[in-house]
């Protein structure tokens, strides 16, 4: 019955896993496709309308694409990764606000510049900071990796570093930052939506240029950029693109709505409609949840099956003395993914060992977290067989079994029930661990969160919600779990 039950789990799982990674592969149609890579927190450049990127980048790349006879395909990561995902092949061009740096040369290539920006501080209206001077006696927050960053980096002093420009404006008003330093286009929108709040200093610190980000074997393709960008700036088109954003107020949720006074019953149903309802948002947590699972369960399944192999091997060379180098191998794994983070890994196996691949990013992460887990789950059963009497495998072998039947039949079994509420455990921490998948632009349940948040600049909606899926979730698995543990000690 037990079996039974299991092996239905199994395949119902392996049926899940196999319907998201086909639904990912049928995806890819014969049209010419441009893949864009982009983080859409920075508006005026690109940001989200409802469940749309939208903005200067999007609108630029969208024209450009179909002057070629493309379709745009959008992917939003963090600002961290594009070049990066360009570079990979995982995308064709990042266009993100992008500032011409020789760093960034080095690695990829810049198509022709389509917009002069500047960095600027922007400041609380009612704050202390009113010059650079200022910046080195308060606390000046940055987006992580940009331009600004490495501005306040080299020349003043260390800030604070948060992960989009959205979410340094968040903190800025909060009281958590004395001045940001940021590109000012959209320090201007942030400013322009939120007068009361937030302002700009008039003198800029830098000035810079934006262009979009090609890889270096991919010498048509800048080509073909930098001949559309010339024809649109020849017939008009890129500077209506750019007014049309840079001097309208456009429908960008901002910071302004955060602190007004209201009863704490009326704020808890403005945040549950702006959060969940309003754009139907409740559906990237839906959707992040449904990832999150498949993740989860294909990487449970590969990391008991890799756990119990590599398992199987270890303790049969330590008992027989044969398998030698299966045994060394399984250590170096265990070595290598037990002294490095999960994030990490998946960031090697992403961007490294993937690299040029258009792989399948569900794939990527299960792939990620099930070798990861199945250094944890080999030593879990390990020590279960190690916890089994030696005298019930001499018993095994004195009735004539085999070395192999007498696993299978008399240790493993046992040794399977030892171990059920340690390796319950890992599945939980697993479960969770699959938040950092973010990492990879895959939009798991936590991710789905961050894109709330980063549209509704309420940080305690979403990461409630999210929180408190996660905790439902295990505590439902913890559940099955007992239940699982109590029938395996009825049937002894
Ligand atoms: N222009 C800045 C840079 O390139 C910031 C871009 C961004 O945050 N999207 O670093």
């Amino acid at each position: 019955m037990l079996k039974k039950n299991l092996v239905y789990t199994v395949l119902c799982s392996a049926v899940a896993i196999a319907a998201v990674l086909f639904s990912g592969c049928g995806e890819k149609t014969q049209k010419k496709t441009l893949r864009m890579v982009t983080e859409a927190t920075f508006p005026p450049y690109e940001f989200r309308s409802g469940k749309k990127i939208v903005g200067i980048d999007p609108e630029i790349v969208g024209e450009i694409a179909r002057r070629n006879g493309y379709e745009l395909i959008i992917e939003d990561m963090s600002f961290n990764s594009v070049i990066a995902a360009v570079q990979s092949g995982k995308a064709d061009v990042a266009a993100s606000g992008i500032t011409v740096t020789e760093e960034r040369k080095k690695m990829v290539n810049f198509s022709t510049s389509y917009v002069t920006a500047a960095q600027v501080i922007m400041v609380r209206v009612d704050g202390k900071v009113t010059c650079a001077e200022d910046l080195k006696k308060y606390r000046v927050a940055v987006q992580h990796g940009t331009t600004g960053d490495n501005y306040v980096t080299r020349n003043i002093k260390a800030p604070e570093r948060y992960s989009d420009a959205t979410t340094c404006a968040v903190a800025l008003i909060a009281g958590k930052a004395d001045a940001v330093v940021l590109d000012n286009a959209p320090a201007e929108t942030f400013a322009r939506k939120s007068p009361d709040k937030i302002k700009v200093l008039p003198t800029p610190l830098v000035a810079e240029h934006y262009a979009f980000a090609i890889s270096k074997k991919r010498p048509e393709l800048l080509e073909m950029f930098n001949r559309t960008i010339d024809d649109m700036d020849r017939d008009g088109t890129l500077q209506k693109i750019l007014d049309y954003y840079l001097y309208n107020n456009h429908e960008v949720a901002l910071p302004s709505a955060v602190n007004e006074k209201k009863t704490l019953w009326n704020s808890f149903k403005d945040a549950w409609h702006t959060n969940f309802v309003e754009h139907s948002r409740y559906e990237y947590l839906l959707f992040g949840f449904s990832v999150t699972i498949v993740v989860a369960l294909g990487a449970v399944v590969l990391g008991v099956v890799l756990g119990f192999l590599v398992a199987v091997v270890r303790t049969a060379s330590e008992q027989t003395g044969k398998f030698k180098i299966l045994d060394w191998l399984c250590r170096i794994y265990l070595t290598v993914i037990r002294g490095t983070p999960v994030v990490v890994q998946l960031l090697i196996i992403y961007f490294v060992i993937c690299n040029s691949m258009a792989v399948n990013k569900v794939l990527v992460a299960i792939v990620a977290f099930g070798f990861n887990s199945g250094a944890y789950v080999a030593e879990i059963i390990r020590s279960g067989i190690m916890s089994i009497d030696r005298g019930q495998f001499e018993a095994g072998r004195s009735l004539g079994l085999s070395y192999s039947k007498t696993m299978i039949h008399i240790i493993l079994p046992q040794a399977f029930k030892n171990v059920l509420p340690a390796l319950g455990n890992e599945f939980i921490v697993l479960l969770k661990e699959t938040s950092v998948s973010g990492y990879i632009a895959l939009e798991d349940l936590t991710k789905g969160g961050d894109i709330i948040r980063s549209q509704t600049y309420n940080a305690f909606m979403p990461l409630i919600a999210v929180a408190l899926i996660y905790l439902v979730v295990v505590m439902l698995f913890s559940k099955v779990l007992t239940l699982l543990e109590r029938r395996l000690k009825k049937n002894e």
